[in-house]
């Protein structure tokens, strides 16, 4: 068939040989994908030519030639393909956490060694403080500067009062964000609150049409633009994106703050669990590194070694 002159397109989903791809003008553009094209995933920008003589009863409007490269990925395990790309031109990664089912610092930390990993800049999101008195919501906010100390962005959200949202709109303004963490923290409550009303029905309607299949089989990720700038990226697949295999050196290098005192130490192959010298140890001592880190950098290390090789979530 004929086809239109190439032009930029970004992918807002994929399914199979198919992709919604948004054009420069705003439509969405359902098309093939050149065979020659290995890996397409949502958040992908691309070269797309339109089909010109369109039949009417088929709904394909191009065809993608060519993808551009990513600057950043996100992936998750696979049993057959190892590493899976499931999104794609993610800036940040906002780790929701709450106050309820619980407030677990293992948890966001263990988000934070993988968004180190991936190389993707982390934002924790904090909801639900409407549950906290003042009393309690000094408290927790003291223990937020654990994070805010080594250089995250720490915001403090309630989806339902809308306490924080302002400051959290801001932060997704002209950003590509994905939403992870725990089953309950909140994060549709927070989309719902974030997105208008016909993104949100796109929303239900994904889960709703698998449901069949159940949840976790509507792995398709899509793309959805907050009215005031900025995208999310999302789906249940990207929602449990978690922690998988990684190396005692990827998980070091996860905590931030220890970077200063990496080589310092007595021994050259340190464990920073009691060796003499260990300068992490020293610092957890003198309390430049929260100890809630030094623990949990040990307790991730630990479960690391009960996953076997291949990988899985944790
Ligand atoms: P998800 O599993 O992370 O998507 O969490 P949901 O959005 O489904 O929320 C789980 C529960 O937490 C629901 O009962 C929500 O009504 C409740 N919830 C969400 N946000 C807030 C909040 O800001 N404050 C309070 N008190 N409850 C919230």
């Amino acid at each position: 068939s004929q086809l239109g002159e190439a032009q930029e397109g970004l992918v807002i989903s994929r399914f199979g040989q198919h992709a919604d791809i948004e054009a420069n003008d705003g439509t969405i553009q359902r098309c093939n994908l050149r065979r020659t094209i290995s890996s397409l995933v949502t958040g992908d920008r691309v070269v797309w030519r339109p089909a010109l003589n369109t039949q009417t009863d088929i709904k394909i409007n191009g065809i993608v030639e060519a993808v551009h490269e990513r600057h950043s990925v996100l992936t998750r395990p696979d049993y057959y393909d190892g590493l899976k790309p499931i999104a794609a031109n993610i800036d940040q990664i906002v780790v929701v956490s709450a106050i309820l089912p619980e407030l677990s610092l293992n948890i966001i930390d263990r988000y934070l060694v993988a968004c180190e990993t991936l190389g993707i800049k982390p934002i924790i999101v904090l909801n639900k403080i409407d549950l906290l008195d003042e009393e309690n919501r000094e408290w927790v906010s003291d223990l937020m500067t654990i994070y805010s100390d080594i250089g995250y962005q720490v915001l403090e959200v309630s989806s339902h009062t809308n306490e924080g949202m302002e400051a959290l709109t801001n932060t997704l303004e002209g950003k590509i964000s994905v939403f992870v963490g725990q089953s309950g923290v909140g994060k549709s409550s927070l989309l719902n609150t974030l997105l208008p009303h016909n993104e949100q029905a796109i929303l239900v309607n994904q889960v709703s049409d698998n449901s069949g299949l159940g949840q976790h089989t509507t792995t398709t990720s899509r793309l959805y633009h907050f009215p005031l700038g900025g995208d999310v990226i999302d789906s249940p697949g990207v929602r449990e994106f978690g922690l998988w295999h990684l190396s005692t050196e990827q998980v070091t290098k996860g905590f931030v703050e220890f970077k200063e005192y990496l080589g310092g130490c007595k021994f050259r192959d340190c464990k920073h669990l009691d060796d003499p010298g260990c300068l992490i140890r020293e610092a957890t001592e003198r309390g430049d590194i929260a100890e809630s880190r030094f623990e949990n950098y040990h307790r991730i290390l630990e479960s690391m070694e009960q996953v076997k090789p291949r990988g899985n979530f944790t």
